[in-house]
């Protein structure tokens, strides 16, 4: 009986990897197949600590998010992979309209990780938090000249401002929350103000909006921390700080990378543990220092060198605006005139 299940079970999975010609094999409930748009370099360590526990074994494939989600819905019901483990809520939210994956029902999730930062309808959670927020020169701005995200439209920043591109997610997910917060027509006006006192063109990234401000062409950019901590480590007396923006209002704009339970995984109960593993105070570092990120569970503090700049407000937002609001939040940025 047992013995007919498994054979029966091991042919469907060797047609699901002849069909994706992955070489992955997916059999027995002591192993998990993981698609991951995170850094090999990020999650092994991760993997190989829950395998040492656990003896689970976890084969994986990592590409870039829109690879990983096409290819779960070229497979369909003859997907190896359980789990599905992405960066930026968007993209998370964007895996559940495609019906890639499932709603997962555990208390263990519920507790550690904040309601924000999870899928109202709990098909993905949250599991480490990357904030951004406004970076300035030392030299030319003061902490006090700085408040809020959308006081940076204001007249007394023009000619003063560096923006990375509007193609990046990272801009969407951030105009997406203005929308949900303010309505259009508020977020428009906000966008457009930013566009007004532009010093420069666009950047191709947070990295170069910075070393913009650094070089004196702009005062304020706005980036993932986690950037302004590898510019810090390379270059230690660089006259730039963070800001930790919306302090009195919103809080800072965050957003995660999460994973979820994928739609026709095979070890679903496994997928569902390794989940609650990841949320746990013994896998959060693990997740969240190898790229100076924030761990989503509270309880958990960050790395030394992040919890240097200090403590924060969250914006309460839930991240999956970021999602529903994405398209709105690409338009607007174009009628804005934000490139
Ligand atoms: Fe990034």
């Amino acid at each position: 009986m047992l013995f007919n299940a498994r054979k029966a079970l091991l042919t469907i999975t060797t047609a699901a990897v002849m069909s994706v010609n992955s070489g992955l094999v997916q059999a027995a409930d002591d192993e998990l197949v993981v698609y991951s748009a995170r850094n090999e370099h990020l999650i092994k360590p991760l993997f190989d600590a829950y395998t040492a526990k656990t003896g689970v074994e976890i084969k994986y494939v990592t590409d870039k998010a829109g690879p990983l989600l096409a290819r779960l819905q070229a497979e369909g019901a003859n997907t190896p992979a359980d789990l599905l483990i992405t960066v930026d809520a968007g993209n998370l939210w964007q895996a559940a309209e495609k019906g890639v994956l499932q709603s997962v029902e555990s208390d263990v999730l519920e507790k550690n990780i904040p309601a924000h930062l999870r899928a109202s309808d709990n098909q993905w959670v949250g599991l480490s938090v990357r904030a951004r927020t406004l970076v300035y020169s030392t030299e030319r701005v003061k902490p006090s000249d700085l408040s809020t995200y959308e006081a940076l439209a204001e007249p007394e920043w023009k000619g003063r401002l560096c923006l990375r591109t509007s193609k990046k997610v990272y801009n969407q997910s951030l105009v997406a929350t203005l929308i949900e917060r303010h309505g259009e027509e508020k977020a428009e006006q906000i966008v457009k103000g930013w566009v007004a006192n532009l010093a420069t063109p666009v950047f191709s990234n947070d990295t170069k909006a910075m070393q913009a401000v650094a070089a004196g062409q702009c005062d304020v950019t706005i980036v993932n921390t986690y950037y302004f901590g590898r510019l810090e480590k390379k270059d230690p007396s660089i006259k730039l700080k963070l800001f930790f923006a919306n302090q009195q209002t919103s809080g800072v704009h965050v957003n995660v990378s999460g994973a979820g339970v994928t739609k026709h995984a095979q070890n679903v109960k496994g997928a569902v543990k390794f989940l609650e593993w990841m949320s746990s105070s013994e896998a959060q570092n693990l997740i969240a220092d190898g790229n100076m990120e924030y761990p989503a569970n509270p309880n958990v503090k960050p790395a030394a060198l992040v919890a240097a700049w200090g403590a924060f407000k969250q914006d309460q937002l839930n991240v999956e605006s970021a999602g529903s609001r994405q398209a709105d939040a690409i338009k607007l940025m174009d009628r804005a005139d934000y490139r």
